[in-house]
């Protein structure tokens, strides 16, 4: 059987290629992988007969020499994305038993090119969430550990399942979506890189939604090349996503040069909050220290309206969040409760999502309705939606100045232990203070393992880029990866 604790996309395309190596082969030792790993809860539907399938298709293909990047490349896919004939939850109990008729665009595209696909993957119940805790297939376990303890670790939310399946060796790489932080938190958690690409690269056609103005999906992938080649493959305009913008896609590869010379790099100061870990203060400083060293010019930048954004988008996407889950009734998709004599339809409504969904989403939906009403809208998401707009500007004016991407940390913290999330829902709602201004700009932002804590856990740097410069993002990521050569892996208890 292959090692594939070793290979990454890059290296696997190379060999299916050269024919040392089938997709058969590497897709059958995924699934034995997958198998022994059930104690990571990574995988919340298996698919092996749809993966053995693709798997022989792409073996075919590369026969013939029709082989795109991703072709014969075994992938985990987000529950959040529609996959056709196969249950799509969005690890929601109120889609159980929906299986769409439909394939989302980025998974078609993905198919397309002959990727196969192993399963469906753990994540909070309709991406609402930072620890994977809300949903309802309980939460996805981080494969790593805390030195000396064995406690659980969250693998970070929403796009759990896809981290610890990545960090696992449970798939060469997964797709995740990120509305606030849920590509790039998760990745941190657990030492692996995810990018969520500017708003509108990626067509959100058939992701179940969240937030519509925020959601974007990326890749989550061993390292950055992974991540620059399936990007470039999950990327481009769709007639079914108004929103996605009608650019050519360049090859994301090809910008990988690590020459990062003459860049110049912004460091936010209002990113310093109070109580900053000394342990992400110093990685952080050790990030500046590596792009410095590669030849980059580092200039302290002011965003100040950072202290804002945690709130305006705890507004704004349940906003959009009630609005879009309203279409969850019990008529059209999955679950409907069981009804009593004289149960009218407003009962029916009740009654199906009551029991349908978790009480993490019913909380947003509440808040979502509650900000949106007619007394309280321009109060809270009409000033909201003004936020936002200063957020942008402030990221504008640092990249009007010359600032080509800037440089954060990806989290507050490492890993913290499961059951904390759901213990103080408000403290989880932090975590994403690095991620989610990037969200509210529409911007590309990337998370790359960095480093270790004492306790040996995964840390990541967040790099922010300019609209539509992946490339460049994805370059600098490349520079930072190299420099913090980062290569430990968990040790294997599940
Ligand atoms: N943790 C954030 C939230 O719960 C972001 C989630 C996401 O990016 N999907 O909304």
């Amino acid at each position: 059987m292959t090692d594939i604790s070793k290979l990454t996309i890059a290296t696997a395309r190379d060999l299916l290629r050269k024919g040392e190596l089938t997709s058969r082969e590497l897709t059958d030792s995924y699934i034995s992988a997958i198998e022994g790993a059930d104690a990571l809860n990574a995988y919340v539907h298996k698919t092996p007969d749809i993966a053995r399938a693709q798997a022989d298709a792409a073996d075919a293909r590369l026969k013939a020499g029709d082989a795109p990047d991703m072709c014969g490349i075994p992938l985990g896919i987000k529950d959040l994305f529609a996959t056709k004939g196969v249950a799509s939850q969005a690890a929601s109990g109120i889609l159980a038993g929906f299986k769409p008729e439909y394939e989302s665009t980025v998974t078609s595209k993905l198919f397309g090119d002959g990727a196969v696909m192993l399963g469906k993957l753990n994540m909070d119940e309709f991406a609402m969430g930072s620890a994977n805790e809300s949903s309802v297939y309980g939460p996805a376990v981080n494969p790593w550990r805390a030195a000396g303890s064995d406690a659980a670790l969250t693998p970070g939310g929403s796009s759990g399942g896809s981290a610890a399946a990545v960090a696992a060796d449970l798939c060469l790489a997964a797709t995740g979506t990120d509305t606030g932080g849920s590509i790039r938190q998760p990745a941190a958690f657990t030492g692996v890189t995810g990018i969520k690409p500017t708003y509108g690269r990626v067509s959100r056609w058939g992701i179940i939604a969240y937030a519509s103005s925020l959601d974007q999906a990326g890749p989550m992938t061993k390292d950055v090349r992974d991540a620059a080649i399936m990007l470039t493959a999950m990327s481009g305009t769709d007639p079914k996503d108004s929103t996605s913008a009608d650019l050519a896609v360049p090859d994301f590869e090809a910008a990988l040069t690590g020459d990062i010379r003459g860049k110049t790099i912004g460091i936010p100061r209002e990113y310093r909050i109070d109580g900053l870990s000394p342990e992400i203060a110093k990685l952080w400083d050790d990030g500046i220290a590596m792009l410095k060293d590669a030849g980059a010019k580092i200039v302290d930048i002011s965003l100040p309206h950072t202290k804002y954004a945690l709130p305006a988008y705890y507004v704004i996407a349940p906003a959009e969040a009630s609005s879009n889950l309203a279409r969850y009734d019990g008529v059209r998709f999955g679950h409907r409760a069981q009804l009593s004599a004289g149960d009218g339809i407003n009962e029916m409504y009740e009654k199906t999502r009551a029991e349908g969904f978790g009480p993490e989403v019913q909380r947003r939906i509440m808040i979502g309705t509650y900000v949106l009403s007619a007394g309280f809208y321009d109060a809270y998401y009409n000033r909201a939606r003004r936020v936002r707009t200063l957020v942008k500007q402030d990221f504008e004016q640092a990249f009007a100045a010359g600032v080509d991407a800037i440089l954060t940390p990806a989290t507050p913290s490492s890993a913290f232990a499961l059951g904390m999330e759901s213990a103080d829902p408000v403290q989880a709602y932090l975590n994403d203070v690095f991620t989610i201004t990037v969200n509210l700009a529409g911007l590309p932002g990337i998370s790359v393992p960095a480093g270790q804590d004492s306790k040996g856990l995964p840390l990541g740097l967040q790099l922010i880029g300019k609209p539509w410069e992946e490339g460049d993002l994805l370059n600098i990521a490349y520079s930072l990866e190299r420099a913090a050569g980062f290569v430990a892996k968990p040790a294997r208890w599940w």
